[in-house]
């Protein structure tokens, strides 16, 4: 077999022409959808992810506001700035792009956020909204990954088995809990989970987001499978890879999605989604 492969490129564009159709209909009401970014320090990661989202955010019709500040910067001069965007109502979404310098406690900043304007989805309010099925925003990453099973049929997981691997707050956990939301039996496997293959040659859905390479190899996957990468590597030549020996996979896999050109896209547009989102509960 060879997988069939979800186009997470093909797939945001189509969700990014959504989000400028709601943007277009909030401005004929008066309202524009407003997402500030803020940066501190000078990461060179944390430069393109942040002029990546500024400029969807363009395309689609938001209006972003990127502060760059210092990597100096106190944690009581961002909690103010925090602050003061929360109180501003032409601002919908804050996203602080992490990681922040070691003189700032990023959990301290992120919980300053207004749970309304926390459309990255990191707030422990979003992870508790989450976890007791309320209304909240969901985390970007775990959210485009829902979309792309939903992309292929896959809405009511009710009799699937799916294994996230990786636990983390921003990707695993979220993940888990949003195939849990959509009636799937999830199991969550970590760095000390024992004979990891044993449990995903059981899945029907498998989500790797770890941040090694070949982590899933092909003996790992049951015929048929659906395969979502969302790790993001780089391989000897340099060149930007998953955790999925993608190669391999896709002679057993039924869907895989590609790195790059899959879940990365989709992170960014579900930020788009969030922030037209917390502009019409708003409006
Ligand atoms: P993280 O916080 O480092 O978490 C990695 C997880 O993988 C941990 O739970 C860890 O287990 C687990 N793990 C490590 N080695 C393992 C192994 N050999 N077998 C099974 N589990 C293992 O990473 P993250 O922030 O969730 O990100 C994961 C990957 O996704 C990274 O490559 C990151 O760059 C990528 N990412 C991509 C996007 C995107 O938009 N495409 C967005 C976010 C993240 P323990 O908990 O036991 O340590």
């Amino acid at each position: 077999m060879t997988a069939r492969l979800i186009d997470g490129k093909a797939l945001s564009a189509q969700l990014r022409d959504g989000v400028a159709r709601r943007c277009s209909a909030l401005k004929a009401r008066g309202v524009t959808p407003g997402l500030a970014v803020i940066l501190v320090g000078d990461d060179p990661a944390s430069q393109v992810y942040v002029r990546n989202k500024v400029k969807a955010c363009e395309d689609a019709g938001i209006r972003s506001v990127l502060e760059r500040h210092d990597a100096t910067l106190t944690e009581a001069a961002l909690l103010a700035r925090v602050q003061a965007l929360n109180a501003d109502p032409a601002i919908h979404g804050i996203l602080v792009q992490l990681p922040l310098p070691a003189q700032i406690d990023s959990h301290k900043v992120i919980e300053a956020i207004a749970p309304g304007k926390d459309v990255d989805g990191f707030h422990v309010a979003s992870a508790g909204a989450l976890m007791v099925g309320r209304p909240g925003f969901r985390p970007c990453t775990p959210y485009g990954c829902m979309k792309m099973l939903e992309s292929i049929g896959m809405t009511d997981l009710r009799g699937k088995h799916a294994v996230v691997i990786g636990r983390s707050n921003i990707v695993g956990k979220p993940m888990a809990m949003l195939l849990l939301a959509a009636n799937a039996t999830v199991t969550i496997c970590h760095s000390g989970t024992a004979d990891l293959g044993a449990l995903t040659r059981q899945a029907d859905i498998v989500v790797a987001a770890v941040g090694k390479r070949k982590v899933l190899t092909a003996g790992m996957v049951k015929p048929g499978a659906v395969v979502i990468d969302v790790g993001m590597n780089r391989d000897e030549a340099g060149k930007l890879c998953g955790d999925v020996d993608f190669d391999g996979v896709r002679e057993v896999a039924g869907w895989i999605t590609p790195v790059p050109g899959g879940v990365g896209p989709m992170t960014i547009a579900m930020l788009l989604v969030n922030t037209v989102e917390s502009t019409e509960r708003g409006a």
